[in-house]
């Protein structure tokens, strides 16, 4: 059983002895550490999707060190109380920020081990990088990534450690990582190649019981989302599907849907926590464990700094010391003038992934001018920020696209344009999905694409037309049909973002009513 040798690694000596030598006799029932009648503190911390933030931002609002300076006044507080803490992530460390993004997330990881993470799980965008990237995060992580469900093929294995356990005077809590299935279609294809991402509901199922018997305390550290009443859509299941599912966890710390969830949401006797995003509160829940029994004392959402008004945590110095360079380092890259604008460039969430925008008809542009192709595609999922007016920094670009995708062509003819159009216009609004569009005209209506122009001319359905479109979207990303097996297929190599870069810089005087979205008609 690999999941156990796995797991055996992160016992503490003390609980290994005491599993070893209560084994030996006690073969029935689960063994009992904990002190009776003892009253155990237990405070749980949590944050999530911190995606990239370990700087503050220009308000003096978030990042790591006023993180640790709220962290560490709560740690001096447990401790006087004679509790414990543990401190944990629910994913997503990864992508946001260029400043961290081009460092890949190297300050995110020292700032996380300087506050003191004891685990966090494995979130969707900790694929954006290459594995090797990833592994490499791995080894700089002082604390365990965790994800039972990832599946290495080749071996069988998880391809992180499931679990890990921490032992407080006798008391046990065994922490499991669980990531949403929905990662293979929400990152580079290519990152999660040679993976398999079971069913969380299936796994913890098994891991659950086992978990029950060398722990007193268990807790699912989650990047699955949490839908309400888990009602979770076109995505896949979340924390609330899985604690319906699931007996037996005691607290689930979530991620990925970004949530601020100022009360915990019991299901199924499980509480449901999650700290919004990007380090803007500390999640604090504070429990007492007496013989068994497990009560939630207090639960609150913490601010960092977020609130109107004077920041009122300090910056930690210390933290401070170890990020600046990287900041430093980071700024050097990246605040280059590339170009100028006259009126913002819409590429908030609320616009791209609801209707046609003029940054994404820049975008496709771009796309088209470097490629040469008649027509471009772009997901409104991949458009992360909006371009404001005035100058243009090499920041900017790489706020609007983050992720690092490249620029592919395909060869196609007239029917397979219809074909493939047919299913990428009709990727609903509220979505990533939401296809913009550049060099193609249409109409689209009752669950059809009509009127159909290329380049200004009705489409010939035995041309040959080249389409341009990120590798996210081209290998199946958001259920966009696959591209990469058709014959015709470029990768080009080119970064999204250095493409947008060029462009303007051929074009640096950017007028925006010059990219006014026209030709698509959606009835
Ligand atoms: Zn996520």
């Amino acid at each position: 059983m690999s999941t156990v040798n796995r797991s055996l690694k992160l016992f503490t000596a003390t609980a290994l002895a005491i599993s070893v030598s209560a084994c030996s006799f006690l073969q029935q029932q689960p063994e009992v550490t904990y002190v009776k009648d003892q009253v155990y503190k237990l405070t749980v911390l949590h944050t999530n999707d911190h995606h990239g933030r370990f700087w503050q931002d220009r308000k003096g609002r978030w990042g790591m060190a006023a993180r640790l300076t709220l962290v560490n006044q709560i740690r001096e507080e447990v401790k006087a109380e004679g509790g414990n803490v543990l401190l944990l992530s629910g994913g997503d460390v990864n992508t946001g920020v260029p400043e961290s993004d081009l460092q890949e997330a190297e300050p995110d990881f020292m700032g996380m081990n300087m506050l003191g993470y004891d685990a966090m799980a494995i979130g969707n965008h900790e694929f954006d990088n290459s594995r090797e990237i990833l592994m490499q995060q791995e080894k700089w992580a002082k604390f365990p990534m965790l994800a039972a469900n990832i599946i290495d093929e080749k071996t069988g294995e998880t391809l992180f450690d499931p679990y890990t356990t921490f032992e407080f005077n006798g008391l046990r809590v065994a922490v499991m990582g669980l990531t949403t299935t929905d990662t293979p279609e929400q990152t580079n294809p290519e990152n999660t190649a040679g993976l398999e991402f079971r069913t969380p509901v299936d796994v913890a199922s098994k891991l659950v019981p086992e978990l029950e018997k060398k722990a007193d305390i268990i807790i699912a550290s989650t990047h699955m989302g949490h839908y309400k009443n888990g009602d979770y859509g076109v995505n896949a299941p979340g924390d609330v599907t899985l604690a319906r599912n699931v007996d037996g966890i005691d607290l689930i710390i979530g991620g990925h849907s970004q949530d601020p969830l100022f009360e915990p949401d019991q299901q199924n006797g499980t509480y449901i926590v999650q700290a919004h995003e990007w380090g803007k509160y500390v999640g604090r829940a504070d429990f007492e464990f007496l013989n068994g029994d497990l009560k939630l004392v207090d639960y609150k959402l913490i601010p960092v700094n977020g609130k109107k008004g004077k920041p009122t945590l300090a910056q930690n110095k210390e933290m401070l010391e170890l990020l600046k360079p990287y900041k430093d380092k980071a700024s050097e890259l990246i605040e280059v003038k590339v170009g100028e604008l006259d009126e913002r460039l819409q590429g908030e969430r609320s616009e791209v992934r609801f209707k046609p925008t003029n940054l994404a008809v820049l975008l496709n542009r771009a796309f088209m001018e470097k490629t040469g192709a008649d027509f471009s595609v772009m997901n409104g999922g991949g458009i992360r920020a909006s371009l404001d007016e005035g100058e243009i920094t090499y920041k900017d670009v790489l706020t609007v696209l983050p992720f690092g995708n490249t620029v592919t062509t395909t060869e196609l003819t007239g029917q397979e344009v219809i074909d493939y159009l047919t299913v990428v216009a009709l990727k609903p609004t509220n979505s990533g999905a939401y296809a913009h569009f550049e060099g193609a005209d249409m109409t689209i209506a009752n669950g059809k694409v009509s009127d159909l122009t290329i380049g200004g001319e009705t489409i010939d359905l035995n041309k040959t037309y080249k389409m341009a479109i990120l590798s996210f979207s081209a290998g199946g990303g958001d259920k966009y049909p696959n591209l990469k097996t058709k014959s015709g297929f470029v990768d080009t190599g080119f970064v999204d973002a250095d493409v947008l870069r060029e462009y303007i810089e051929n074009h640096p005087q950017i007028k925006a009513d010059q990219f006014a979205p026209e030709g698509v008609i959606r009835l």
